[in-house]
C-alpha cells in the first residue's frame, strides 16, 4: 500500500513493511489503526547524538570534556565474557571502525547470550569514564536492523527521539520507525475542531501540526506548544461537558421550589440539641437558598470528620418537609441509617413528622408497605442506604435527596428516585456530604457541576485528638490502659482489619475477641460490631454502647464511616498499616466527637513504605485536609474520588496541578461557548460536538442533554 492512500482507519496490518509477529504486537498493545498510532504519544525524548564515533568519545575522554548525552552507534561485538551472578558483570568490547570501548551489563545475565561475537549490533547510552577508560553501562543493544537503518538515515541532524511505550515484541524503536512512516499523510488527515480564528486568539497550534511535532520534534522547543495544544483540547472537552450538563440543569430540568420562610428556620433551629456554629448556619443558609429555586440543587457539603454535617443535613431535610415535601437521606452502610434514625427520631419525638427506615434488612411484607405509603405522601423522611438506588422507589412529592458520607463518587450518579407523575425533567434538589476535601483543580473540572459548601470549624469545646503508633509487642500497655479509662466511663471502639466480612474473616474478630476477653480486658463488657449481624442486633449492640452498658466494641470497618457515639473516647487500631490513610482519617474520628479529647492508638509492625506513610501522616496532622493531599501523592486522584470507577477517561497530555492556567481558559471558553450555543447545534460546531460525545458522552450522561 503505498502511504499516500492511508486513512485514519487503516488497520496496522495493511502499512507497508509491518510485519505479522510486529502488527500483532501492536494489536496487543491496543494499537490497531493509524488512528491510534497517531495517539500514541512518546513518554519522553532522548537527547540522542548519532554523529559521535568511538574515536571521538576517547578524545573527549581525554581532554576530560565528556559531555553528558545519549549516543547511538553501530559496530561489531569482537569479543564477550559472561558475568557471574550479581558479583561481576557481563562484558563486550565493540568495536565502530574507528576505536573500541567496553560495555558492562549488571544483573542482566540474559545478555550473554545476546551479544554474539561477530555480530553487528546498535547501542544507546550514556558514554562515561570508568578508571580513565571510556565505557558504557547497561546500554539499549538491538540487533542493527533496516529500521534502525532507517532512523539514523533520516534523523541524521534529529536531537530529539520519542520514546514511545512499547513492549517485548515490538520495542520503541520500531513503533518510531512505523509511525514516521505514516506520520505526514496522518496528519493531514486530521480535521481540526478548532477554528483558525478560535486558534489564534489562544496562540494553539493545529492538531496536525503538534501531532507532527510531538512524534518528531525538530527542536526542543517544537514540544511546548503542541503539548499545550492536546492538554488543551482535554481540558475544554472536559469543560464543554460539564458545562453543557450545568446548562442543561439550570435551564431544562426542574425541582420543587420550595417556599422557605425565617419562621421555619428558627424553628428548626431550635429543635437541634444544640446551637449551630456559624459555619454550620451558613451552609443552612446556602441550602435553603438554593431549595427556594426552580433549579434543581447539586451541591456538595464538605467538611472534615465530627464537623457536624449530618446536623445540617437533618436541618435541610426538616426545611423540606416543613413545606409540604419529602425528603430521603441515602447512607452508605445499613449501621449509619440505623444511627440516622435514632438521631432523628430525638430530634423529632414529639412532632408529627413521620419518617421510617429502608434498608436492605427491611422484610418484604414491611417494604412493600413502606414503599406503598411513600407513594400515597403518608411519609415525609425516609432513611435508607444505597440499596435505594437499585430499584425505582416512587414518591408523592420528593423534594431533597441528601447523600451522606460519599468519599467516593459516582461523578455521573443518576437518582433513581423520582416523583409520582414525574416527568423526565423533574429532579429533586440534591445534597451530597464527604469528609474528603476536594482540591481546587479538581473542583474546577471534574466537579465543576457541583456548587460547594464547606463547614471549615468544629463544634465548640472539641479538644482535638492525641494520635500514637505502638508496636504490637506493646499492646498490653494499650489495653491496660483502656482498661483504666473504662472504669472512668470512657468508651472505646477496638477494629480490626477483615477484609470481606466473610464467615472466615470474621472468625479473626471473634478469636481477638476472646483474647481480650481472656486476658487484658477480663474485667470489661465486650461485645463484637460487624456488617453481618442481624439489623435487630445490631441496633441493640449499638444502644448498649451508647449509653455505656458495654465499655467496648471490637469491629469491622462498619464503623468507619459517620458512626456517632460522643463518650466513645479511645480507638485501637490494630494492624494499622493494612487500611489506607483516607479510611484511617476516617476511623480516628469515631472518637473526640464530644467534650473529652479522643486517644487513637495505631498498632503496626513497621511493614512495607507505604504502609510506614499512611502512620507517619496520621501522627503528624489531625488535619483531614492534609491528609487528603497526603493521601492523593500516594494514590493519586483516580483512586481518591472514585474516578476510575466513574468511567471518566484519563488524561493523556494534560496534568490538573501542571496545567492550571490552561484549565482556566479552557473552563471560560467552555462557558462561553455553551453560553451561545448550549447543545452546540450550529453546524461549525458539528466536530466538536461529535468529539465532545465521544470522549465523554457516554459517562457523563450526555446522551439525554444534547
Ligand atoms: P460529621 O457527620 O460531619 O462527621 P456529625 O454531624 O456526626 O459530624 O457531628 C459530630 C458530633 O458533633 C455529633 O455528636 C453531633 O451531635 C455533634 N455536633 C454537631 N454540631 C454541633 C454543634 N453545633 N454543637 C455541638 N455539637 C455538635
Ligand atoms: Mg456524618
Amino acid at each position: 500500500m503505498d502511504a499516500a492512500a492511508i486513512h485514519l482507519t487503516t488497520l496496522v496490518d495493511d502499512l507497508p513493511g509491518v510485519e505479522p509477529a510486529v502488527s500483532l504486537g501492536l494489536h496487543g498493545m491496543g494499537l490497531r489503526c493509524v488512528a491510534d498510532l497517531l495517539l500514541h504519544l512518546p513518554q519522553r525524548y532522548d537527547r540522542l547524538r548519532f554523529d559521535r564515533t568511538i574515536a571521538d568519545l576517547q578524545t573527549l575522554g581525554h581532554n576530560g570534556s565528556l559531555p553528558r548525552e545519549i549516543v547511538e552507534l553501530t559496530g561489531e561485538i569482537v569479543s564477550m565474557r559472561p558475568g557471574f551472578r550479581r558479583r561481576t558483570p557481563t562484558e563486550a568490547v565493540i568495536d565502530d571502525g574507528t576505536a573500541a570501548m567496553t560495555l558492562t551489563f549488571f544483573n542482566q545475565p540474559w545478555m550473554a547470550r545476546k551479544l554474539q561475537v561477530g555480530s553487528t549490533v546498535l547501542v544507546t547510552g550514556e558514554p562515561r569514564l570508568y578508571k580513565a577508560q571510556l565505557q558504557m553501562s547497561n546500554p539499549r543493544v538491538s540487533a542493527a536492523t533496516n529500521a534502525s537503518a532507517e532512523l539514523h538515515s533520516m534523523a541524521r541532524d534529529l536531537e530529539l527521539r520519542g520514546v514511545y511505550t512499547a513492549s517485548e515484541a515490538v520495542p520503541s524503536r520500531t513503533i518510531a520507525a512505523i509511525i514516521n512512516r505514516i506520520l505526514d499523510s496522518a496528519v493531514g488527515l486530521l480535521d481540526d475542531h478548532l477554528s483558525d480564528t478560535f486558534r489564534a486568539a489562544r496562540n494553539l497550534p493545529t492538531l496536525a501540526e503538534s501531532y507532527r511535532h510531538l512524534h518528531r520534534p525538530e527542536h526542543g522547543d517544537d514540544i511546548p506548544p503542541a503539548r499545550r495544544r492536546l492538554a488543551y483540547d482535554e481540558l475544554f472537552l472536559l469543560q464543554l461537558g460539564v458545562a453543557m450538563r450545568r446548562h442543561h440543569r439550570q435551564t431544562t430540568l426542574r425541582a420543587p421550589a420550595l417556599s422557605v420562610s425565617a419562621a421555619i428556620v428558627d424553628r428548626i433551629k431550635s429543635r437541634l440539641p444544640f446551637t449551630l456554629t456559624s459555619a454550620q448556619a451558613r451552609v443552612l443558609g446556602e441550602i435553603s437558598g438554593d431549595l427556594e429555586r426552580t433549579v434543581p440543587m447539586n451541591r456538595l457539603l464538605q467538611g472534615d470528620v465530627g464537623s457536624g454535617k449530618t446536623a445540617v443535613a437533618a436541618a435541610s431535610m426538616l426545611l423540606a418537609v416543613a413545606t409540604g415535601a419529602q425528603a430521603v437521606l441515602v447512607a452508605p452502610t445499613e449501621l449509619l441509617a440505623e444511627q440516622h434514625m435514632s438521631t432523628i427520631r430525638n430530634m423529632l419525638d414529639d412532632s408529627d413528622v413521620n419518617f421510617e427506615l429502608l434498608t436492605g434488612s427491611t422484610k418484604p411484607a414491611t417494604r412493600r408497605v413502606l414503599l406503598e405509603r411513600l407513594r400515597e405522601g403518608d411519609i415525609d423522611v425516609l432513611i435508607g442506604t444505597h440499596a435505594l438506588f437499585n430499584e425505582s422507589v416512587s414518591f408523592r412529592n420528593l423534594a431533597l435527596a441528601v447523600i451522606d458520607e460519599q468519599h467516593r463518587f459516582g461523578v455521573h450518579q443518576r437518582a433513581m428516585l423520582r416523583n409520582a407523575g414525574d416527568t423526565d425533567q423533574q429532579r429533586p434538589h440534591q445534597l451530597v456530604m464527604t469528609a474528603t476535601p476536594i482540591p481546587r483543580t479538581m473542583s474546577l473540572s471534574i466537579f465543576g457541576d457541583l456548587d460547594v459548601s464547606i463547614i471549615d470549624e468544629r463544634p465548640p469545646g472539641r479538644l482535638g485528638i492525641i494520635t500514637r503508633h505502638v508496636e504490637p509487642s506493646e499492646t498490653d500497655r494499650v489495653y491496660a490502659h483502656l482498661a483504666e479509662r473504662a472504669g472512668r466511663g470512657e468508651l472505646a471502639w477496638i477494629v480490626v482489619p477483615v477484609i470481606d466480612e466473610s464467615a472466615a474473616a470474621l472468625t479473626d474478630l471473634q478469636s481477638h475477641l476472646n483474647r481480650l476477653r481472656a486476658g487484658p480486658l477480663r474485667a470489661l463488657r465486650l461485645d463484637a460490631m460487624h456488617g453481618r449481624l442481624p439489623a435487630d442486633e445490631r441496633d441493640d449492640i449499638m444502644a448498649r454502647f451508647r449509653v455505656g452498658e458495654l465499655d467496648a466494641l471490637v469491629c469491622t470497618t462498619v464503623i468507619e464511616v459517620g458512626v456517632d457515639v460522643p463518650k466513645a473516647t479511645m480507638i485501637v487500631i490494630e494492624n494499622a498499616d493494612r487500611f489506607g490513610l483516607a479510611q484511617l482519617h476516617q476511623l480516628r474520628g469515631r472518637v473526640g466527637r464530644g467534650e473529652k479529647a479522643g486517644l487513637c492508638v495505631l498498632v503496626s509492625e513497621p511493614a512495607t513504605d507505604d504502609g510506614r506513610d499512611r502512620i507517619e501522616a496520621m501522627v503528624e496532622t489531625e488535619d483531614g485536609f492534609r491528609i487528603a493531599e497526603r493521601d492523593l501523592a500516594i494514590r493519586g486522584p483516580g483512586e481518591l474520588f472514585g474516578i476510575r470507577q466513574s468511567g471518566m477517561p484519563p488524561f493523556r497530555v494534560a496534568d490538573l496541578q501542571r496545567d492550571r492556567d490552561l484549565l482556566r481558559m479552557a473552563r471560560t471558553d467552555a462557558l462561553a461557548l455553551i453560553e451561545s450555543d448550549p447543545e452546540l447545534e450550529d453546524p461549525t460546531h458539528a466536530l466538536l460536538r461529535r468529539r465532545l460525545l465521544k470522549a465523554h458522552g457516554q459517562w457523563m450522561g450526555l446522551g439525554d442533554v444534547g
